[in-house]
Order: C-alpha cells, then structure tokens, then sequence
C-alpha cells in the first residue's frame, strides 16, 4: 500500500463499542445484510459526489466513473466494495466511523440487545449500516481519498474489537472509497460469485448507480417511478418497496402517480402493512426520497409529506426542481412547496378512496397507522380531508373492534344535538361500565371511546 504516515491510534467512542460488541457475539441469521449497507453507503457517497458537481465544486480525478465495484480473493478471504464517490478525510473518518451520530442510539441499543432473533432486520431499518460488516469480517481496511484535492489520502483498519488505527497514505490513490473486508473463517460464503450476486440482487438490485461484480453488471439501475404505471409489474413495485424500506414484507398499498401540469413530478408511495416498530425511537427515521431529473437530491425529506403522514415511504421526482438547489433552501422554494401539498392530497385522496371502496382493508390501515396519523388534529390546512378519514370507536359499536367516521356520527346525532360526545377509558370494557354512560344509553346519544393517549 506504499508508505504510511502519522499512523495514529483512536479508541470507539462507548456507544460503538457496545453496538460492535452485540454485532460480534451475537448470532445473526441473515449477516448478508452486511453486503447491502456497504453497497448503499456507497451509493449515498456517489449521490452526495454528483451533488457537489451539480454545484460546480472542484473536484478530484472528475472523469472517474460513478460506480460501485465488487472483487473477492477466495484463496486470501477477501472481500472488497468499493466507489469513486466523495471519500473522506481524516477527520470525517474519525467522525463518521468512529462515533454514531443518531437519535434513539441508546432505545436501539436496548432493543437488539433484548430482541436476540432476528436483529438483522432492526439493524437494517435503523441504517447503523457500516458496523455490521463486524458480523462478517475479522479485519477491516479502509481506503479513502477526500473529492477535496487539499485532503490526503488515509487508511483506516480495525479488527472492530475496541479501537482503530489511521494513518496518512503518501502515494496517489484514487477519489472515493474502498473496503476491503477480511472475513472471518465462518464467513467464506461472501467470496462466492453466486452467493454475492445473489444477495446483490436481492437487496440492492435498485440502487442507481451501476454495481460491477468482477467486472459484470449486477443491477437493474432504473428508475421505475419514471416508467408509466401500466409497464411496471406488481413484482417490481414490491421489490422496490422492500430495496426502499428495508421490510421483508410487502407494501399494503402503492401509490403511483405522475403529474405534468402546472408542475411536472412523479411519486412512487407505498404504505407499509406493518407499523414500523422503530418509529417510537427513531423518530427522524421517515421521509420521502426526493430526486430531481432522476438524481437523488434528499434521502428522508421530511417536508413532503407531514409528519403525522410519516408511515408513508417512497420517492417523489421533479423535473421542475433545479439540479443544483440546496437543500437548505428547499423549504423557500415555491416550486417545492407546491409538489409537497400536491404529494399530501394525493396521500389523502387514495386514503379516502380506499375508506370508500374497501372498508376491510382501511381499517387494516387505521389499526396500524392510524394512531400516528391522528397526529394531524393540528393540521388546519387539510383539516376537512383530515376528518373525513379518522375513526372512532363508539357506544353504538358492537365491540372494540368496529370504527365508525364522523360522517356517521352526525349522521345518527339527535335532533338539537350541538355536541360530539366521548369519553376516555383504558378500554371498551371498563367504559361499558362506567356510570357515566347510564344517562346518555338512556337518551340515546351516541359516545365516542377514546383509548389512545393521542385522542
Ligand atoms: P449511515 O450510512 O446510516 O450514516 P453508516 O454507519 O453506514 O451510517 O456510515 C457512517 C458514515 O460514514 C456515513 O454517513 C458516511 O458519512 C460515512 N461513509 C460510510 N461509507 C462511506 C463511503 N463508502 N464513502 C464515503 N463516506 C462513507
């Protein structure tokens, strides 16, 4: 590797060492997962690379290609990932890798520590996505030149145990980064060409930039949300889903819709079946992908859709965006702000078709969602489309489990009736019970039970 200087000595930061800690001596079912964080931060470094040359940033070695490419050495156990994205330099090194910068790091500790299965899923939604090559290898090298022509190349390499070493490279290396990953003697399996093609194309397949896998291309690199919906088959959309949200499960509802006047964009929206079980603790974990003329300029763009509309995944993009805005100024920009409410009525209409031509399968929703998407009481602009789609339980229910809409409430309210009724109680039953219910069961007035704390 030439010459290295200033080799230097770093310790984890406490929380990395816990996190590495559990990804080594635990006992992962799917440790391939590996394999589709490293592609994906990759991918994230070409993204951010494309970015910066949109805006005219000086850039190092400008006519490397932007792509990813995969090598294995079986006889040495070898596997490497490597990009010609942004790189690092010896400082973002030692901030991105050796310390973890997120909300909810200790609730998501807690939760793979308890949850001993099937983590690897958890791990994945959570994008704590580098560490888990500790899964797979015993020793990690790092090679990265900064797209900054200041920066010097470094050398980053750790067995992931408790520190890491860097050190300066003095010879010519390349812009971007790579990985080489020495793996573990159990881990053989990921220097097999079959066995890496087939975890590329099952968890990466849509990343956008082409993945080479000993010089061959792997992935499907296009852009479905930009193909008319009649071409694209439901096997595509759930695969994209999954590539997107990381659930192994199909998506309850897609929402494909393009729009050319006033403002062209096209969204691709799924809402999952499930409610996510990380959202409690990681809060900043939703937002639409926002691309503009297929390059993706935002992951998690938090102003498309409202928060209590978070449960919603996908991507929208526009080609009436400029390719060089920033993100910072996105909020100001006109042409955004329209696209965003434009996304919201689209959400709202196919929810409130659904809740009219398929009663089951909207309830299905409220159940999982619907506890975060009580969230936009608060909401004045889409206050109207926002009633129309929340629902209660009532005294007139059966049991707990019927909802009723507000268009039926009022429509049962007695004549003279001013006010919407409700009472609060942990459950049905404690409020069937409950004294207070006597007088109106006797006038006939209709309750609304409210269990959630949110109501
Ligand atoms: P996340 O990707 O969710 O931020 P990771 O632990 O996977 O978390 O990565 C931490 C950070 O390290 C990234 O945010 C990025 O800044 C940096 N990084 C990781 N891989 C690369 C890469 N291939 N090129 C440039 N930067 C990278």
């Amino acid at each position: 590797m030439g010459e290295k200087m200033h080799a230097e000595k770093y310790e984890f930061k406490a929380e990395v060492k816990k996190l590495l800690d559990i990804l080594v001596h635990s006992l992962y079912t799917s440790r391939e997962i590996f394999l589709r964080e490293l592609i994906s931060n990759a991918s994230d470094a070409l993204d951010k690379l494309r970015f910066e040359s949109n805006r005219g940033s000086a850039i190092v070695d400008k006519d490397l290609p932007l792509e990813i490419k995969i090598d294995f050495d079986e006889k040495k156990n070898i596997l490497t990932v490597s990009d010609a994205g942004i790189g690092m330099t010896r400082d973002e090194l030692i901030t991105n890798v050796g310390t973890i910068a997120k909300s909810g790091t200790e609730e998501f500790l807690k939760l793979i520590a308890e949850t001993k299965s099937e983590t690897s899923n958890i791990i994945g939604k959570f994008g704590i996505g580098f560490y888990s090559v500790f899964m797979v290898a015993k020793e990690v090298v790092i090679t990265t030149r900064s797209f900054r022509s200041e920066a010097l190349p470094v050398e980053w390499h750790s067995d992931g145990l408790g520190d890491y070493e860097i050190s300066e490279l003095d010879e010519k290396t390349f812009r971007g980064t790579n990985i080489a990953v020495h793996l573990k003697d159990d881990a053989k399996e990921f220097t097999e060409k079959w066995r890496l093609e087939n975890i590329i194309k099952k968890h990466s397949n849509f990343v956008s930039f082409p993945i080479y896998l000993d010089k061959e291309k792997i992935n499907t690199v296009n852009a479905i949300w930009r193909e008319p919906k009649s071409s694209v088959t439901k096997e595509q959309y759930n695969e994209f889903y999954k590539f997107l949200s990381y659930d192994n499960d199909e998506p309850a509802d897609v929402i494909h819709k393009s729009v050319d006047a006033p403002i062209q964009f096209n969204a691709l929206l799924f809402i999952p079946k499930k409610s996510s079980e990380a959202f409690w603790f990681d809060r900043e974990n939703y937002g639409l992908d926002l691309y503009v003329r297929r390059v993706l300029i935002q992951h998690k763009n938090k102003d498309l859709v409202p928060e209590y509309l978070s449960f919603v995944k996908g991507v929208v993009d526009s080609e009436d965006l400029p390719l060089n805005i920033s993100r910072e100024t996105l909020q100001e920009n006109v042409i955004f702000t329209k696209i965003a409410s434009s996304v919201t009525s689209t959400v709202f209409g196919y929810l409130a078709d659904k809740a009219k031509s398929d009663e089951n399968g909207y309830k299905e929703f409220w159940k999982e969602h619907g506890k975060i998407f009580k969230l936009g009481y608060g909401d004045f602009t889409n206050h109207d489309k926002f009633v129309e789609l929340i629902r209660f339980n009532s005294s007139v229910c059966k049991d707990k489990d019927e909802l009723i809409s507000m268009a039926e409430y009022s429509a049962r309210m007695k004549d003279g009736q001013k006010e919407i009724y409700f009472i609060t109680g942990p459950n049905r039953d404690s409020i069937d019970v409950d004294p207070h219910m006597e007088i109106f069961r006797n006038k006939g007035l209709e309750v609304l039970c409210l269990f959630d704390p949110v109501d």
